[in-house]
């Protein structure tokens, strides 16, 4: 189907030419649809802006104030699974293995760094859930809204023809957000969200905290198991030997599974930054200019390089701007 065919009756003949769509898109017109009430168009994500009550406060990083939330049971059950899963671990960790270990200095030191792992991961999660992943306008490919862009004749600009958004430069439609999303790498359900152009640092340290985790618990339980055997079962638990077994086994289980898809996933996310292309234009194979890696790599945590790199709590600078805040 010639893409601007759909565009026939919404556009003057002349704004035709500049508001096509993209060439892939088949089927019937979204216009038509729009007169009766359709569910591709019921909103699927819950946006809140607490801005006036972070001004009265005068907080004003923009980044923190606004709060994106995807509604999708299954993303919605994934997240809560994650959350159980560093649960279930925090439980093995601290009241099976550390509690019961001779030495205090032990227990300590890797509690210490067990935790902390486990508030960086939970926080990054957090963030990349609660974050706006660069959602583009929805409903702005009005006749107004591509005048005011001031095109000069020739120039085209792309419209996403399922939320009828002027599309920006590598901007893809998210079937679950149903919004298109600048810089959109996938939709990821373990963090109910899309990853795109302003919740990837997130993702990244999401993905790399959860794997540290997993290597961790995994040495921790492998010496737990070791320091039983070599006790006879004696005073390494609180529990009976088949249940402290069960519990060691299942967190090796869970250390082991995840701590290679999250290392994978991580590898994934840093090779997508440094060559600066996302994952959907890995498959999609586009062609176009790529910045430096070292440019790349700061474009998504941020300029200069320092320790908020590794922080979930720090907003890259470029993104605290209210510029790239847009009303839904
Ligand atoms: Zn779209
Ligand atoms: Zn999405």
């Amino acid at each position: 189907m010639d893409a601007t065919a759909n565009l026939e009756g919404a556009f003057p003949r002349d704004l035709q030419e500049i508001a096509t769509t993209r060439p892939i898109y088949k089927g019937s017109s979204p216009y038509k649809k729009k007169k009766q009430p359709d569910k591709q168009y019921s909103e699927s994500v819950v946006f809140l802006d607490f801005s006036s009550i972070f001004s009265t406060f005068g907080y004003t990083n923009p980044a923190l104030r606004h709060v994106w939330f995807v509604k999708d049971i299954c993303g919605i059950v994934c997240a809560v699974f994650t959350w159980l899963l560093i649960l279930y671990a925090e439980y093995v960790v601290m009241f099976v293995m550390l509690i019961h270990e001779s030495s205090n200095i032990y227990s300590f030191i890797h509690g210490l760094i067990f935790n902390s792992l486990a508030f960086l991961a939970i926080s990054s999660h957090l963030r990349a859930m609660f974050t706006d992943p660069g959602a583009v306008p929805k409903g702005n490919a009005t006749k107004e809204g591509i005048e005011s862009l001031g095109l000069k004749k020739g120039e085209v600009v792309y419209k996403c023809p399922k939320c009828i958004s002027i599309k920006p430069d590598r901007a893809h439609h998210c079937s679950v957000c149903q919004r298109c999303i600048r810089k959109m790498d996938h939709h990821c359900p373990w963090v109910n969200n899309c990853v795109g152009e302003n919740n990837q640092k997130y993702f990244v340290l999401f993905t790399m905290y959860i794997c540290l985790i997993s290597v961790h618990a995994l040495y921790m339980a492998v010496t737990h198991f070791i320091f039983c055997v070599g006790k006879d079962w004696k005073a390494c638990s609180g529990m009976s030997p088949p249940a402290t077994t069960i519990f060691l086994i299942f967190l090796i289980f869970e250390g082991m599974l995840f701590g290679i898809f999250t290392g994978i996933m991580f590898g994934t996310q840093m090779s997508a930054v440094c060559t600066d292309e996302t994952g959907i234009e890995q498959l999609k194979k586009e062609e176009r200019e790529r910045r430096s890696r070292w440019l790349s790599i700061k474009g998504v945590f941020g300029h200069p390089f320092s320790i908020h790199w590794f922080s979930p709590f720090s907003t890259p600078r470029f993104l605290t701007s209210e510029k790239i805040y847009y009303s839904v």
